[in-house]
């Protein structure tokens, strides 16, 4: 039999549907890359295997009484952020060691219903901070293209399982570009949705202005696929869209011609590596002989991005993270008294750069410094939510490298918090603004990594950036290839 780990999701479901093959088919031939290249690789935290063969059965079973699915049968991971009932969702950190929970992330709960079979939780940055996956508690993730690279982050584990064909699609979070910028590193098609959009009820908190689940794929037509799924109102999440989400998969298609797209040149700046910078300016060139037309713009606020992001963000993520006490979740170091307990066992399980956010959040948001610092970055926020306001009545979709360079160095960025923040330059303007991302392979650098293109859309525009992500893909063959595995 060929292998299928390689197909699509719209082919493995055509290939069960004629029964061709079956779920469990599909789910062992997963099990079984992951068995050969995950000890290398380390995308998963965990495994659930027992649990994807029964609901690969199960999936079989449905589909043989003529019960559907639009996912019935798809093997899917999910990043360790989501919490998934019965099965320990950690998030990255020792703090959560033992942590699990009593419910489904909406989005979990979802791909549930929709018949995809979960294969495991994956590897990330501790509680999603980080751009490499170096931050997580456990263990670094390897970079499928080159071990000696890091996957990107903060959703590494989601990224490294796709491309090295471990899952035909997984789940991560983006707060600051942690979808987009590991998939850029890894060759995936990934989308961050616009703030609203899908359920956070479930996804563990970090920036909660800022966050959003969505999907890595391997093609547009399978990110749709799965967005489709996991999009739409949820009761359980306040700050979820209170409207139904289009049908993805049937507004994928369609051309692209007279659509203007804009290419903000504070995003082609300096410190761009060559090599990115030429492959999406090709891919600006193959959209335009697509159609669509192309505008050169202009990003006034674009240096307060980092800036306010890193101070909004670290000051949510100091009041998310003081519940994690040792009292209610997960790991537990005893104390002479209770404070004594909060203190040991924070001071045990979070990691240096968790403790570190925390300490600069709960700084900028003190008494004296809060004006000065959280209101300053606030204000910052909205001056740049009115550009992108001001862009899109210009133009319909900005294009831009996802990352300034392709996947950096285990050790190159993590000494420099400062390095690794510039990872990020590119994409955390999305979240300030409540955008919605996708990012596709456009190229390889000279050593054989991936290179990423965004294309950032209005908030709630994604059916737009999926249409011109499907007729790029339908151009070209970047997100095809699969890196070689020893
Ligand atoms: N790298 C950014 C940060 O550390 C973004 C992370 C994310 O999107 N979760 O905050």
């Amino acid at each position: 039999m060929a292998d299928l780990t390689r197909l699509t999701i719209s082919d493995a479901l055509q290939k069960m549907q004629s029964g061709e093959i079956s779920a469990l088919d599909l789910c062992q031939a997963h099990l079984q890359r992951i068995e050969r290249h995950d000890a290398s690789i380390r995308a998963f935290i965990k495994l659930t295997p027992d649990l994807a063969l029964e609901q690969a059965r199960a999936a079989d079973k449905t589909r043989a009484n003529g019960g559907e699915g639009s996912l019935l049968g798809i093997p899917i991971a999910l990043k360790d952020v989501l919490s998934t009932k019965g099965i320990e969702t950690t998030c990255g950190s020792r703090i959560l060691q033992g942590y699990v929970p009593l419910f489904d992330a909406t989005a979990v709960a979802r791909l549930k219903e929709a018949g995809a079979v979960l294969l495991g939780k994956l590897n990330m940055d501790e509680f999603a901070m980080g751009s490499s996956t170096e931050n997580s508690g456990y263990f670094p993730t390897r970079n499928p293209w080159n071990h000696d690279h890091v996957p990107g982050g903060s959703s590494g584990g989601s990224a490294a399982a796709v491309a090295a064909n471990m899952a035909m699609a997984s789940l991560g979070s983006d707060t600051g570009g942690s979808i987009r910028q590991p998939a850029s590193f890894c060759g995936n098609t990934a989308l961050k949705p616009s703030y609203g959009r899908v359920s956070r009820y479930g996804l563990i908190a970090y920036g909660s202005s800022f966050d959003q689940t969505g999907p890595f794929a391997r093609t547009v037509d399978d990110a749709a696929r799965v967005m489709a799924v996991i999009a739409g109102h949820d009761p359980l999440d306040s700050t979820s869209m209170p409207a139904p989400a289009p049908d993805y998969v049937a507004q994928m298609n369609g051309d692209i011609r007279g659509l203007n797209i804009g290419l903000p040149a504070e995003y082609f700046a300096e410190g761009l590596q060559p090599e990115v910078a030429s492959a999406v300016r090709a891919a600006a060139v193959e959209l335009e002989s697509q159609g669509a037309q192309l505008h050169e713009v202009s990003l006034r606020h674009a240096e307060y991005c980092l800036p306010a992001y890193y101070i909004i963000a670290m000051a949510e993520a100091s009041a998310n993270l003081a519940r994690f006490d040792g009292v209610r979740f997960g790991a537990r170091v005893e104390g002479r008294d209770l404070i004594d307990s909060y203190k040991k066992t924070r001071g045990a399980g979070f990691g240096e750069e968790v403790k570190r956010r925390i300490m600069l959040g709960t700084y900028t948001l003190s008494a004296g410094y809060y004006d000065a610092y959280y209101g300053k970055a606030q204000a910052a926020r909205t001056l740049i939510r009115r550009d992108f306001d001001a862009l899109f009545e210009q133009v319909d979709a900005l294009l831009a490298p996802v990352a300034p360079t392709t996947a950096f160095r285990f050790g190159e960025a993590l000494d420099d918090p400062l390095r690794m923040i510039l990872a990020d330059v590119l994409t955390i303007s999305a979240n300030l603004a409540g955008l919605c991302g996708l990012s596709l392979p456009c190229g390889f650098d000279e050593a054989g990594l991936p290179i990423g293109l965004q294309l950032l859309g209005a908030p709630f525009d994604e059916a737009r950036l999926l249409r011109i992500g499907r007729v790029y893909q339908e151009a070209t063959d970047w997100h095809l290839r699969s890196p070689e595995l020893a």
